[in-house]
C-alpha cells in the first residue's frame, strides 16, 4: 500500500473534523482531528495483559479489559456506526499489536464476517469498519477474505460450547479472494469473550492453506472473574441499553 493513500486518509479525517468536530467515544468531549479517546477516558481503561488460548489462532492480543466501564462504548457501537469509535478502536488495536510485537509479516487484515441478513438489518459491519481505519495504522491491506454463511443465533446467549457449535461451518472464504495458501491474516474484531469466532475464523482460514493467522480484537473479557457484560442483570442491561438508544440521536453530529 503506498504512503500517499494513508496520507490523503489522514487529510481527509482533518477536513472531516471542520464539519463533524471529532468526539471521544466514551464521553463526548470534543478531541483533536487525530485522536481517539480523551485522555480522562484513556486513562480509565484497563489494559488487557492475559492471554487467551484461542484454537487455530496464533497469536492474539486485545488492547483493555472488556469491563462495566468501558461496555457502554461497544453497545453504542452495535447500535450505530456514527461517530470516532471505529477509529478509536482501530487506533487502541494497532497500539495492542505494537505492544505484543505482532505487526511484521501480516499480508491481509480480515474482519469478521457477518451474515448477510445481519448486515442488511445493521447497515455495517463493525469489524470492517475497523479494519478499515487499521489498514491506514499499519501500512497493511484489508479484504473481506471471509463471508458468513449462515445466520447464527446471538453468541452472547450462549455458553462457550453452545458457542463453538453455534459457529460451526459458518464461515467460509470468499471465493472472489482467491488463493490463501502460504499467507499470513490478521483477524479483527471489537470485541472478544470466549474466543470461539476467531477459533472458527481462523479453522476456516487455516484449512485452506493460510500460513499463520493472528487475531486482535479492541476488549477482551477478562480471563479469571466473571465479571463479563453478560453477566450483568438483565434488568440493568436492558436498562442501560435503553439509556444508549435514546442517546443515539447525541451521537448524528459525526459521520
Ligand atoms: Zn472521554
Amino acid at each position: 500500500m503506498s504512503i500517499d493513500r494513508a496520507k490523503l486518509h489522514k487529510i481527509y479525517r482533518y477536513i472531516l473534523d471542520w464539519f463533524f468536530p471529532n468526539r471521544c467515544p466514551r464521553c463526548r468531549t470534543h478531541i483533536g482531528w487525530n485522536e481517539d479517546f480523551c485522555p480522562e477516558c484513556a486513562d480509565s481503561m484497563e489494559i488487557y495483559e492475559g492471554t487467551a488460548d484461542i484454537p487455530s489462532v496464533d497469536r492474539f492480543t486485545a488492547y483493555c479489559v472488556y469491563d462495566r466501564n468501558i461496555s457502554p462504548v461497544i453497545l453504542r457501537f452495535k447500535h450505530t456506526d456514527a461517530g470516532n469509535t471505529y477509529y478509536a478502536f482501530a487506533k487502541r488495536i494497532s497500539m495492542a499489536l505494537e505492544r505484543a510485537d505482532m505487526r511484521s509479516g501480516i499480508d491481509c487484515i480480515v474482519p469478521i464476517p457477518m451474515s448477510g441478513s445481519s448486515l442488511k438489518k445493521r447497515g455495517y459491519n463493525q469489524a470492517e469498519l475497523i479494519a478499515k481505519e487499521l489498514r491506514y495504522m499499519i501500512d497493511v491491506p484489508y479484504d473481506n477474505v471471509l463471508v458468513k454463511i449462515r445466520d447464527t443465533a446471538a453468541q452472547k446467549t450462549l455458553g462457550r460450547e453452545g458457542r463453538s457449535k453455534n459457529l460451526k461451518d459458518a464461515f467460509a472464504v470468499n471465493p472472489k479472494y482467491g488463493n490463501i495458501k502460504g499467507r499470513t491474516f490478521l483477524l479483527i474484531d471489537d470485541v472478544c469473550t470466549t474466543g470461539s469466532t476467531f477459533a472458527e475464523a481462523a479453522r476456516v482460514l487455516k484449512e485452506n492453506g493460510a500460513l499463520n493467522v493472528y487475531a486482535a480484537s479492541f476488549a477482551k473479557t477478562p480471563n479469571k472473574h466473571k465479571s463479563t457484560p453478560e453477566e450483568i442483570p438483565e434488568a440493568e442491561y436492558e436498562e442501560q441499553t435503553e439509556a444508549l438508544r435514546n442517546s443515539v440521536s447525541d451521537y448524528i453530529d459525526a459521520p
